[in-house]
This record gives C-alpha cells, sequence and structure tokens, in this order.
C-alpha cells in the first residue's frame, strides 16, 4: 500500500475520511470518482474485481452504443481523448422485421446522422477500451483512491458519516457511499431497499464478428419474433452481435461449435455482411428488469445498474448510468461547494427525484418495446409496423426520438459536455 490516499481510506479517522466511497469499479463507480475528483472531492473506488482481468487484451465481447450525451461526458471527465481511436462513429441506426429462414427485410424506420447538426447518432466502444481508459484516468488522479480486488463486506451509516468495511479487515470512512455495485447490489439489499422486476425468459449470446462487407457504420436491430438481434459496428471491419432468443434457444445454441452457430446466426442475417467470422469468444448474458424502489438511503445513493437493470434491446443500460453520474456529480459538486453536507437526505432527495423518473419511464418504454416486438401476434405486428411507419415518415417525430435517444434532451451540465 504505497499510494498515501490508500492509507488513509484506511485510517478510517475523521480527519482522514474521504469525500465519497465508492462501492463497484466496473463503468459507472469510475466515471463518477472522475466527475468528482476533477471538482476537488477525494474519492476512493473499491471493487471486488482484480483490474486486470477486465482491462486484459482479450475481447470479452462486449461493446457499448453510446449516446451523443455519454460521449460528452467522457470527454468532460478527460477519458474521451484516450477512447476515440478505438470508437467507431455510427452513422445510421437501421430497423429489420427478422423471421429465421429468411432474408431480414427493412422496417420504414431509419435514424440517420445526416438529419443531425451534431454528427454521428452515436459511437460503440468496446468494453476493454473503455475500462482500460478509465483504469488509466484514476490511477493519474491524486484525488482517487482505487482499490481492485477489494470486497466491500458491509457499510454502516452513522451520524456524521459512513463506513465501508472491507473483506479483508480495512474499512474506508466517507461522508457519502455510493452503490456502483451492478444488478444484484449487496450495498442497496444491506439498506433494506426493496426491487422490483422480472426475468425476459431471454439470453443474450454476445460475439464479435468479422466480415467480408464494409459495415459503413450502419447498426441494425432486425426484431425476431423470439427477440432482437443487434449487429453494432466495431473499428476493423467487425461487428458486436447481441442476438436475444428465448432461455432455451439460447442455451441450445451456446452449446453448438463455433462453426455450427456461424451457420445458424448466417440464417438470420442472410447476406448483410457477406462471409462471417468469429472475432473473439462467445458470451451469454440471461436478461431481466430489476429497478430498485428507491435511488438513495442513509448516507447512500445507488448508482447505474445498482439503480437500474434493463434490457438491452436499444443499447441504453450505460447510457441510463452515465445520466445518473452527471445528475449526481452535479448535485454533490454544488452541495459541497456550498457547504453543506453532501451525505444528508435533503442533498441526496435532490438526486433521486433528478434520475428515477427518467430512469424509469426509460425502463419500462424499454421493456414494452421488447414485448412488442418479440411475439409473432399479427394484430401486434400490424401495430407495431403502423407504429414505427408513422415515426419513420413525420420528419420532426422522427428527429425528436433521435434526440432524445442521443440524450440531447438532458440538462446535466457533464451530459452537455460542460465541467462542473
Ligand atoms: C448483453 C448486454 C449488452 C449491453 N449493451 C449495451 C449497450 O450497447 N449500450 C449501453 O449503454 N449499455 C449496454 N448494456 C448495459 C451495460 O452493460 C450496463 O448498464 C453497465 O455495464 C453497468 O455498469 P455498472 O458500473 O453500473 O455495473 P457493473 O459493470 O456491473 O459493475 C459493478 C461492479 O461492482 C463490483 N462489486 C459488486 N459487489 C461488490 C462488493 N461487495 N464490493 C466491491 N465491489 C463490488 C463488481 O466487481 C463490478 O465491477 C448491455 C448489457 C448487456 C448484458
Amino acid at each position: 500500500m504505497d499510494n498515501p490516499g490508500q492509507r488513509a481510506a484506511y485510517g478510517g479517522m475523521a480527519n482522514d475520511r474521504q469525500d465519497v466511497a465508492i462501492i463497484g469499479g466496473g463503468l459507472n463507480g469510475p466515471a463518477l470518482a472522475l466527475a468528482l475528483a476533477g471538482a476537488g472531492l477525494r474519492v476512493t473506488v473499491v471493487d471486488a474485481r482484480a483490474a486486470e482481468e477486465r482491462a486484459g487484451a482479450a475481447f470479452d465481447g462486449r461493446a457499448y452504443a453510446l449516446a451523443i450525451a455519454s460521449v460528452r461526458l467522457l470527454g468532460a471527465v478527460g477519458v474521451w481523448p484516450a477512447l476515440a481511436p478505438e470508437a467507431q462513429p455510427m452513422r445510421k441506426v437501421v430497423a429489420m422485421d427478422g423471421r429465421p429462414g429468411e432474408a431480414p427485410s427493412p422496417l420504414s424506420l431509419t435514424f440517420d446522422s445526416a438529419e443531425m447538426e451534431e454528427g454521428a447518432v452515436g459511437h460503440m466502444v468496446e468494453d476493454r477500451h473503455l475500462y482500460a481508459a478509465f483504469l488509466q484516468a484514476m490511477r493519474d488522479h491524486p484525488n482517487i483512491t482505487h482499490l481492485p480486488a477489494s470486497e466491500v463486506a458491509e457499510h454502516r451509516a452513522e451520524a456524521a458519516g459512513a463506513v465501508a468495511l472491507l473483506a479483508d479487515g480495512g474499512a474506508v470512512a466517507a461522508r457519502l457511499i455510493v452503490a456502483a455495485d451492478g444488478r444484484a447490489s449487496p450495498s442497496a439489499r444491506r439498506a433494506g431497499i426493496g426491487r422490483t422486476g422480472h426475468g425476459y425468459g431471454q439470453t443474450a449470446l454476445v460475439a464479435a464478428l468479422s466480415h467480408t462487407l464494409p459495415h459503413e457504420g450502419v447498426a441494425r436491430q432486425i426484431f425476431f419474433p423470439n427477440g432482437p438481434l443487434a449487429l453494432l459496428p466495431l473499428t476493423g471491419n467487425r461487428v458486436s452481435v447481441v442476438w436475444s432468443e428465448t432461455d432455451a434457444n439460447a442455451a441450445a445454441i451456446a452449446r453448438l461449435d463455433d462453426g455450427r452457430f456461424l451457420e445458424v446466426l448466417g440464417g438470420r442475417i442472410g447476406g448483410l455482411l457477406g462471409d462471417i467470422t468469429l472475432a473473439g469468444p462467445r458470451f451469454s448474458y440471461p436478461l431481466s428488469l430489476t429497478l430498485a424502489h428507491r435511488y438513495v438511503g442513509a448516507r447512500l445513493a445507488l448508482l447505474g445498474d445498482a439503480a437500474h437493470g434493463v434490457h438491452p434491446i436499444a443499447g441504453q443500460g450505460l447510457n441510463l448510468g452515465l445520466r445518473d453520474v452527471a445528475v449526481l456529480a452535479e448535485v454533490l459538486v454544488a452541495a459541497h461547494r456550498r457547504g453543506e453536507d453532501i451525505g444528508a437526505e435533503g442533498v441526496l432527495q435532490r438526486y433521486e427525484s433528478w434520475r428515477r423518473p427518467d430512469a424509469t419511464r426509460l425502463a419500462l418504454g424499454m421493456d414494452g418495446v421488447n414485448q412488442l416486438f418479440s411475439n409473432d401476434l399479427l394484430g401486434l405486428r400490424l401495430a407495431r409496423d403502423a407504429g414505427l411507419s408513422v415515426v419513420g415518415q413525420i420528419g420532426p417525430l422522427r428527429r425528436a426520438f433521435m434526440r432524445q435517444a442521443a440524450g440531447l434532451t438532458q440538462e446535466a451540465r457533464l451530459l452537455t459536455g460542460k465541467a462542473l
């Protein structure tokens, strides 16, 4: 432990206390740490996982469609310059109708960056690059102490502060604890915060493909009766496939060898990408909706998937978390500058009332879209196609959807690229 910040974090005494202890160093935890540290707060990030596991060169299969507002936030916290060379701009998003054994056919909805003044509709980045950029930025920041491979076993709120107790016997004292510990959030459970949700009966099969035809920056979402199949453009003429299937089908497909897997997948996507080969290992993620009943508790705020875990149908999970980051950082920094206690109930309530309605609306919206599209009932298909056609053909409506999805209607400063 040669980092003075780390010694201070373990000291646990009032005068060594951190401003914020973040439990969870996945993606949203580091983003918040950088935003707060940039405004002068002292932050410790504790993560159960060893840093090298996630920053390793082997592609883990996961990639994110970052909305314009998320890219602006990453710029404001200083990680975008390192990421930009690894990011693939998305020029267009095309919705398609699919049936196994038939070539996908375009639906009447396309979002084209040519219609927006802001350039690309979003950027695709791979988890390994995003995590590595966060890791480096945290290591470089004098106000951040990063404790990887350390598990928080317990946390307690006290009158003047809170403490996170580590499984190895250490402790981190802070004015506020932020739980960014993922969709199962042990911290929320310890705080007695309940959750609502359900499994989708769907599993996402995720892999990266190399292909012979250029993707030209087009993201495709093909709606099959069992779930959507997304082909998301990556650098180097590769795509990230997020293929949602019923749990039973996904388990059977996951058991296929690589050659047979590519044959089945090829049957779904037709000749859209030319010849396809795997560009990394294959992964499966069971899909569920999980919404925390509250986003705050005693000296505790939930962030990202700990607050809301959503269906990946529109690629919004991380974007939603980064909206939390922007708002929580803005609320805490403003309170800190006014001399308020950043762990006080009134301060935390500002975060909850700013974020929870937006996140709940979006989570339930994606839930509805998944139900509407993941079925083969003729009436629903007709209603859905008519709805898409309305949005697709009315320019102002289509552009309003695009601005909403890009996060351009969000007001938090970091989402507009401004510093706090
Ligand atoms: C198949 C799939 C595709 C997706 N595609 C997209 C997309 O295109 N765009 C998008 O925006 N989102 C996407 N998402 C969603 C996105 O992956 C998540 O929203 C995001 O990763 C959540 O980040 P997080 O930091 O909140 O949580 P996590 O990344 O889950 O991090 C939680 C961290 O907490 C740590 N932790 C847990 N318990 C403890 C403890 N007790 N002590 C210390 N540390 C602890 C864990 O080690 C972990 O590192 C996708 C999700 C899936 C499943």
